[in-house]
């Protein structure tokens, strides 16, 4: 055959075989659908009560949302899921980063899985307002347990204050329950500024140490540890194993100093190995003996009640907070406060006044 001039040339590119999309452009549209799709209230609460996680994943985004009429939709749907909330066990895992709490609930995770419970995990990260990062951000974290049926990993929301971030935890929380979820894990890192808000939404709070650290290096305070209803020192394993022993028997000797907790149950101190597997199913047989203890006794429904109350509380601020930044008088005269603010003509205080009287007068 007699070749042109044209395709001798080896600049020339072969036209080929037009390849197929590597996606089917149908599903392409079908998710963009969806994506799209707006839920009504009734559609949210079906869907979370039926189990339905991307619904219950959308109706958790429409609780994060700082526009006013996403937070009095998603007021609507937890208010609304309620009645059908309150019965998993709530436990708050706290340590310092590093300490070993991602391996520790991947490991724990799995083993309730396997025992047929359904997890769900969620984060309260301090950092998170200034940082936009977030420490279930990480997508190396548990990797295994993100991918069981049974688990729902739910990363903390990256904006907002903390009390912000720890009202919609709490009604997080009450969404996963609704859905079935029949544990929930609150994780938070051990700097100090999240456990009482953790400690004030969970049953059974778990700190997760490691030996060789001081106090100081790992940031315990004395008031976390009073908040411990377990202490693990974690990655007792290979050669660091009598070393995590024996600040375990430090730990116990510090916890002993400590007055008795209003639960009736003495806090307890152990070892395990994240990585190994090692007493973490000592750690879940703990958390049923306080879950029984503290039912028979009345303290788990006592605690539940004024949980109830402090979540009344946060409720009404953050409706209050909404309604103020999103209503319109007060955004436009907050920018030219501001300005005077950043000029130096004014006080703060006297700043704060302005907007409070001019919101209060409407
Ligand atoms: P987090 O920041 O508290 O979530 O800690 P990670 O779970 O990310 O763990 C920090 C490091 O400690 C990782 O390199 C883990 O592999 C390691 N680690 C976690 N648990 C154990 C354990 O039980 N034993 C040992 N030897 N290492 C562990």
């Amino acid at each position: 055959m007699k070749e042109t001039g044209e395709n001798q040339s080896t600049l020339n590119v072969k036209k080929g075989i037009v390849q197929p999309p590597s996606v089917n452009p149908d599903i392409l549209v079908k998710i963009k659908k969806a994506r799209k799709r707006s839920y009504s209230e009734d559609d949210y609460v079906k869907g979370i009560i039926d189990g339905n996680r991307t619904i219950l994943s959308q109706a958790i985004t429409l609780l994060e949302s700082s526009n006013h009429d996403h937070f009095r939709k998603a007021q609507h749907v937890i208010e609304r899921c309620l009645p059908y909330s309150g019965k998993s066990v709530r436990i708050g895992i706290t340590g310092v980063p590093g300490a070993g709490k991602s391996t520790f609930i991947e490991s724990f995770g799995t083993l309730l899985t396997g025992k047929g419970r359904k997890i769900a995990v969620l984060a309260i990260d301090p950092s998170s307002t200034n940082t936009h990062g977030s420490i279930l951000g990480d997508k190396t974290r548990m990797e295994r347990l993100s991918t069981e049926p049974n688990a729902f990993i739910r990363p903390s929301p990256s904006t907002g204050a903390l009390g912000g971030v720890a009202r919609k935890t709490r009604e997080t929380i009450i969404l996963c329950e609704a859905a079935g979820f029949d544990t929930v894990i609150v994780e938070t890192v051990g700097v100090g500024q999240s456990e009482t808000a953790v400690s004030s939404m969970v049953d059974f709070f778990l700190l997760l140490m490691i030996a060789g650290a001081g106090d100081e290096l790992q940031g315990i305070k004395r008031g976390i540890m009073e908040m411990a209803d377990l202490v693990a020192i974690n990655k007792a394993d290979g050669k660091n194993r009598p070393m995590a022993e024996q600040a375990a028997v430090m730990f116990s000797n510090a916890l002993h100093l400590f007055p008795p907790s209003a639960s009736g149950w003495i806090p307890k101190v152990m070892t395990c190995s994240a990585i190994e597997n090692r007493s973490i199913n000592e750690v879940w047989r703990l958390v049923t003996e306080y879950v029984t203890l503290t039912k028979a006794s009345g303290y788990f429904e006592l605690r539940r009640r004024e949980q109830a109350i402090i979540r009344m509380h946060d409720t009404i601020a953050g409706y209050l907070k909404n309604s103020f930044y999103n209503n319109e008088e007060i955004n436009k005269l907050r920018p030219e406060i501001e300005t005077k603010l950043h000029e130096g003509t004014i006080t703060s205080y006297k700043a704060a006044w302005k907007l409070l009287n001019k919101y209060f007068s409407k």
